[in-house]
């Protein structure tokens, strides 16, 4: 059955002669996985598949690098932080530049893992980048709690969390639909992007596996020729209308709504979270007494474009030139879901 379906989506993705349509892979890892997976090698001329910000790294802008390398070298705080983030370049310099002046930086794999880190070395003022969107954010929750329950005084998050409504929204011209990303929903559920349709958002989401995505494009192929905007759960074995009732309960006691800053887009009204008051002691912010901090990002990389879908990692003059996976110049190439570092595995110029 299920490779029936696959070879009738491949029929309907292969065959299609319609006008041209933008498919907006909003998921950082559904461009990586259809480069891998070689579905573009299916996709006719006329289908247009675009990066979107579905790259927690990639979106987190600069300023957020150089705040963090504040508090490391002028505060003194341990940073602990996921690995793509080392390697990020700030205004002057990234965390791993700073590590060799002097700064303390820890990787780890969770939030958790940083909250075990700051409970087994309480001298040290520890700070964890919490960056991520809806899946990723439960879990800094989940370590706040932890530590407030622990009477912990020396652990922080330095917040740069997102959410995704306000950014569908915010890029619903540049794409004809969207391919929405199954790990997000599978927290929030069906739910927004229902409501999206009434404002003219179309959309399907999908999982990870072949027969998933193709399935994927050969529904919004098919939706797009009948007219209309629509929506349709095509992940239906994760994602639920309800989505994840735990993630939802630890989020809204922790943390709430903020406007916040996307590399590129600039800031964007209630696209992120913040702690709430009742937790503005693990806030690295008030803690430490940051002021605003505006960050500078390399004029030449077009990592902003990139993520609005408005330009391919290929048009960028510094593409596998000045910026490689080994010395790079923004964040979409260094990080695993980044869409410059997908097409420069994956043999970069490939049309689509
Ligand atoms: Fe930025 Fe490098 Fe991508 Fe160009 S190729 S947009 S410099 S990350």
């Amino acid at each position: 059955m299920a490779e029936k379906i696959e070879k009738t989506a491949k029929e309907i993705i292969e065959s299609y002669r319609g006008p041209k349509i933008r498919i907006m892979e909003v998921c950082g890892t559904h461009t990586h996985e259809i480069f891998r997976l070689g579905i573009r090698n299916i996709i006719p001329e006329n289908i247009e598949l675009i990066s979107g910000p579905g790259c927690p790294v990639c979106v987190t802008p600069v300023g957020f690098i150089d705040e963090a390398i504040m508090l490391a070298l002028d505060h003194n705080a341990t940073i602990c932080t996921f690995g793509d983030l080392v390697r990020v370049p700030g205004s002057e310099m990234n965390l791993a530049g700073a590590r060799s002046k002097g700064a303390k930086v820890q990787i780890v794999y969770s939030p958790i893992d940083a909250y075990e880190y700051a409970k087994g070395n309480r001298k040290e003022q520890v700070v964890f980048l919490s960056v991520g969107f809806e899946t990723t954010t439960p879990v800094s929750c989940l370590a706040v709690k932890k530590a407030k329950d622990a009477g912990l005084i020396n652990f922080a998050l330095l917040t740069a969390n997102k959410t995704m409504p306000g950014v569908y929204r915010t890029l619903k011209d540049s794409a004809d639909a969207f391919l929405y990303p199954g790990h997000v929903h599978a927290i929030t559920g069906t739910k927004l992007c229902e409501a999206l349709v009434n404002e003219g958002v179309s959309g399907v989401i999908t999982g990870f596996t072949a027969n998933e995505i193709m399935t994927a494009l050969a529904v919004v192929i098919t939706r797009l020729q009948e007219g209309g905007s629509f929506f349709k759960n095509c992940y239906p074995r994760v994602v639920t209308h309800e989505g994840s009732k735990a993630a939802h309960v630890i989020v809204s006691e922790i943390m709430e709504d903020c406007d916040s800053e996307w590399r590129g887009l600039g800031v964007i009204e209630n696209s992120g979270l913040k702690l709430k008051e009742a937790y503005k002691e693990f806030d690295a912010r008030i803690k430490f007494h940051l002021g605003e901090v505006k960050g500078r990002s390399n004029p030449a990389c077009r990592c902003g474009d990139v993520l609005q879908g408005k330009c391919k990692p290929s048009d960028c003059k510094v593409f596998g030139k000045g910026c490689t996976p080994l010395h790079p110049v923004g964040a979409c190439m260094v990080s695993n879901e980044g869409a410059c570092s997908a097409y420069y595995q994956y043999g970069g110029n490939i049309n689509g």
